[in-house]
C-alpha cells in the first residue's frame, strides 16, 4: 500500500478544492471498496479526502413528487427508509440483495455508484489488466471469466459493474446530481456509467473535479408491481451472476409500461428502452416477455466460462416479470 496524506472536508466546495489540488486524490466515505483497492495496491492516491462530514445525508421529497437521496446516506438507511419502502420497494429489495448487513451500514449511495469491478485480475496487481494499467492486456478474455460481461464488452475489457443498487436505479430512471468546480449538473442514470470501449480504466462520466452529491428518483416507483431477482453462486454476500430489476404498470393483463435493467452482464446496468417498446400496450404473457428478453439480449456474446449467462439472463427476466406481476406467465399465455 502506498503512503497517502489525509484531509477532511466539511463543505462540498472545500472537498472539491482539496480533491482538485492533487491529480491522484480520492474521496473516501464508507470506504468499503476503496480500502480494498488501497490494500491491494490497485488504487494509489496521494491524498484521501474524507467527505463524511458533508451535509449530504438526508432523504427529501422533491417538488415534482420524487425523492432526493443524499450521496452520503448509507445503503441501510435507504433500504429501511419508510418512503423508499412504500414508494420505491424495488430499490430497497435490490440494496438488501447486496453485500452484508455490516457493509450496508457504512457503504454510501455515492460510493455504490463508484465501486469498481470485482474482476479477479483487476485486484491482482501482479497480472496485466487494461482497467488497472491501461495497455497491459486483458487476461480475463481467455482466463477465468465466469463473472464477466456478455453484453457491451470490448476487446480491451469484459468486466461488469458489480452493484445491485445501480440496477434498480437504472430501472427507476434515476438522475445523478453532481457538483464540480464549474457548478452543479445532473446526468440521467443511463448516462452515468460507461461501456469499456478503448478506455476501460474510465468507469463513469464523472469529471475529475466532480463529486456525486445525490440521486433523484422520479415520482413513478412501480410500487405495485416490481421485483429484483438476483442469481449468484452462494446465497448471500456474493455478486450477481445475473440480476434483473423489473417494474411494471398493468391495466388488467395489459402492460401499460415496463422497465427492466440487468446486472452482472455488462460494464454498466444494462437497459434498452427500444426493447421495452415491445412490452408497452401488449398482453402480459410468456410470448411477450420472451420476445422482450430476446431483444434485450440481442448481441450477447459468451465466453468459455460465462456463456451460460445468456440463457440464465432470459430466465431471470421471465422470473422477475412473474414475481413483479404475481402471474404465472405460462398460465395466461394465449
Ligand atoms: Fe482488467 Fe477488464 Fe480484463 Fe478484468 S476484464 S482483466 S478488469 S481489463
Amino acid at each position: 500500500m502506498n503512503r497517502f496524506s489525509y484531509a477532511r472536508a466539511s463543505a462540498v466546495a472545500q472537498a472539491i478544492d482539496q480533491h482538485r489540488a492533487n491529480a491522484t486524490a480520492a474521496f473516501i466515505a464508507g470506504g468499503t471498496n476503496l480500502v480494498d483497492l488501497l490494500r491491494e495496491d490497485v488504487a494509489r492516491p496521494a491524498v484521501l479526502v474524507d467527505i463524511n462530514r458533508l451535509p449530504l445525508k438526508s432523504i427529501d421529497a422533491t417538488p415534482n413528487g420524487g425523492l432526493k437521496i443524499g450521496a452520503l446516506v448509507t445503503n441501510s438507511a435507504v433500504a429501511y427508509d419508510d418512503t423508499v419502502v412504500m414508494r420505491y420497494p424495488l430499490l430497497a429489495q435490490a440494496i438488501l440483495a447486496g453485500a452484508s448487513a455490516q457493509i450496508r451500514n457504512v457503504a454510501t449511495v455515492g460510493g455504490n455508484l463508484l465501486q469498481r469491478t470485482r474482476c479477479h485480475y483487476f485486484y491482482d496487481a501482479g497480472t496485466p489488466c487494461n482497467k488497472r494499467d491501461p495497455g497491459t492486456g486483458c487476461p480475463a478474455k481467455e482466463g477465468i471469466n465466469r463473472i464477466h460481461a456478455i453484453l457491451g464488452a470490448s476487446d480491451q475489457c469484459i468486466a461488469v459493474h458489480p452493484s445491485d443498487m445501480c440496477v434498480a436505479l437504472a430501472a427507476l430512471d434515476a438522475t445523478v446530481h453532481l457538483s464540480g468546480t464549474d457548478g452543479t449538473r445532473t446526468l440521467p442514470f443511463a448516462d452515468f456509467h460507461r461501456l469499456p470501449g478503448d478506455t476501460p480504466h474510465i468507469d463513469s462520466n464523472l469529471r475529475a473535479d466532480e463529486l456525486v452529491t445525490a440521486i433523484e428518483l422520479p415520482e413513478e416507483g412501480f410500487a405495485a408491481h416490481h421485483a429484483y431477482v438476483k442469481v449468484r453462486d452462494r446465497a448471500s454476500y456474493a455478486f450477481a451472476l445475473v440480476s434483473a430489476a423489473v417494474g411494471v404498470e398493468l391495466d388488467g393483463d395489459m402492460i401499460v409500461d415496463a422497465h427492466c435493467a440487468l446486472g452482472g452482464v455488462a460494464h454498466k446496468p444494462w437497459r434498452d428502452p427500444e426493447a421495452e417498446t415491445l412490452l408497452r400496450g401488449e398482453p402480459l404473457n410468456a410470448a411477450t416477455v420472451r420476445g422482450f428478453a430476446q431483444a434485450l439480449l440481442r448481441g450477447a456474446q459468451g465466453r468459455r466460462g460465462n456463456a451460460f449467462k445468456i440463457e440464465l439472463a432470459a430466465r431471470v427476466i421471465m422470473r422477475a416479470f412473474e414475481l413483479a406481476t404475481q402471474r404465472s406467465l405460462e398460465e395466461v399465455a394465449p
